[in-house]
């Protein structure tokens, strides 16, 4: 079972090569298995669970978004005004 699971790992860590915890933006890891630090599953990099959680995890990336927001919002209320 756990040489089965290794074995798993080990062609996952060849397609992708960077895996993440999904609780810790600083641990990289390069090869499949546990979070030192929380123990959770890591998750290959490149899945969409990993950019959502790149974009939370920056925050200049929040700013952007709310600033197109703002901009899409007062683009919308001059063209009512105009009307
Ligand atoms: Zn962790």
């Amino acid at each position: 079972m756990l040489r089965e699971q290794t074995r798993e790992n080990w062609i996952d860590q060849r397609a992708t090569g960077i895996y993440l915890c999904p609780m810790h933006p600083d641990v990289r890891e390069t090869v499949a298995g546990k979070c030192p630090k929380c123990g959770m599953d890591l998750m290959p990099e490149g899945t969409r669970f990993a950019l959502f959680r790149h974009m939370i995890g920056r925050r200049s990336h929040l700013v952007i978004m709310a600033a197109l927001m703002v901009a899409a919002m007062a683009v919308a209320m001059m063209m009512m005004m105009m009307r």
